[in-house]
Parts: structure tokens; sequence; C-alpha cells
């Protein structure tokens, strides 16, 4: 919450730092919060335009994804930007700096003389989302999968097995046991 009295002053950059978690911002467990009492620093930056207020918001906090290519779990770094309009106007025309001042184009709150404080919750929330890229990476080099396959096993040279029988005598054997399968095979 942005009370109105933190950035209703005559200073033209009022800085206001909040924390809030990402519990309390409402981001999914499914999403990386599983951990719902994880810290989320915000911070804004209030600029005074004409009878307006133009504020950005930085917000940082840590989120659990499963990177996208070796499917481990690690902590991401989450950055993100909102930006929003506070108009004073009852019709909440914004009174911007002419028709190329583009800094009402992302979202617009109402600050009316009644309005005692702006819940920036939502653009928090969307700020989160949009900072976690499509490619999740645990780090940029990740080889993925390819390393946890198990090295080659070491070749397993064939020990001779030792055998007394004379080569005639080995032939024999030989001879019985191919009679052997030969007669079970004519059961069936
Ligand atoms: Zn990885």
């Amino acid at each position: 919450m942005l009370k109105r009295s933190q950035f209703k002053s005559e200073e033209a950059f009022i800085k206001v730092d909040f924390t809030s978690s990402l519990g309390h911002v409402g981001v999914p467990e499914d999403f990386g919060a599983q951990n719902s009492e994880e810290v989320v620093r915000v911070s804004t930056v209030v600029q005074n335009v004409r009878d307006d207020f133009h504020l950005r918001g930085r917000v940082s906090t840590v989120l659990n994804c499963a990177c996208d290519r070796c499917l481990d779990e690690f902590p991401f770094q989450s950055r993100g930007e909102f930006e929003i309009w506070l108009a004073t106007r009852e019709d909440l025309v914004p009174m911007i700096d002419g028709p190329d001042d583009t800094r009402a184009d992302e979202a617009v709150e109402k600050v009316t003389d009644d309005i005692l404080a702006v819940d920036l919750t939502p653009h928090v929330y969307d700020a989160i989302m949009l900072s976690v890229p499509i490619k999740k990476l645990c780090r940029e080099d990740c080889p993925g999968l390819w390393d946890r396959v198990d090295p080659e096993p070491e070749f397993e040279v064939p020990v001779p097995i030792e055998s007394t029988d004379s080569p005639q005598e080995q032939l024999r054997k030989l001879k019985e046991a191919l009679e052997r399968g030969k007669k079970k095979k004519g059961r069936f």
C-alpha cells in the first residue's frame, strides 16, 4: 500500500520502499512460491508530473523454479518492473506532458482527494509473473540431462573359464547339452 502521504509532497521525486511476501502478493505455489514467507522487495520512485504522479517500481524476490534443461529446482532471482500513473482528476485523464508522453500508457490508478492509499499489490504480482522467462535455466550453460547419464561402465575383461576337461571331453559335453536342448524342444 502506497499511502497518500508518502507521495503527496512538494519534492519532484520521492523514493518509497516496501517489503512484502510471496504469499501476501498472491504468487501461486506452482509458480515457484512454495515458500510463501519469501520476501518481496519493492522499491518505487514517484515523480510529480503537473498535478499527477508517475510511479516506477522495481520488484525483486526469489522463486523456486524447475530448470527447463536438467529439471532440477533452483532459486530463481526474479527482477521485475512496473509503471503506474497516479491520476488526480476525477475523470482519470492523465495530466501528461504532451502527446509524446507515454508514461500513462501502462496503468492508471485513481488518486483523487478521497483516495488515501494505492494498492500496489496487483502491479507487484504482474511484475513477478512477467519476470520469469519462458525458458528457465539453473545456469546459462546448464548441460541438461546429458551429464546425468552414468559414465560408461569400465569394460570388463572376460576371465577365461578354466576347464580341466580335455578337448574331447568338452566336445562330448557340448553335444550332450545340444541333445538335451533338442529333446526339450521336442516335447512341445
Ligand atoms: Zn539446469
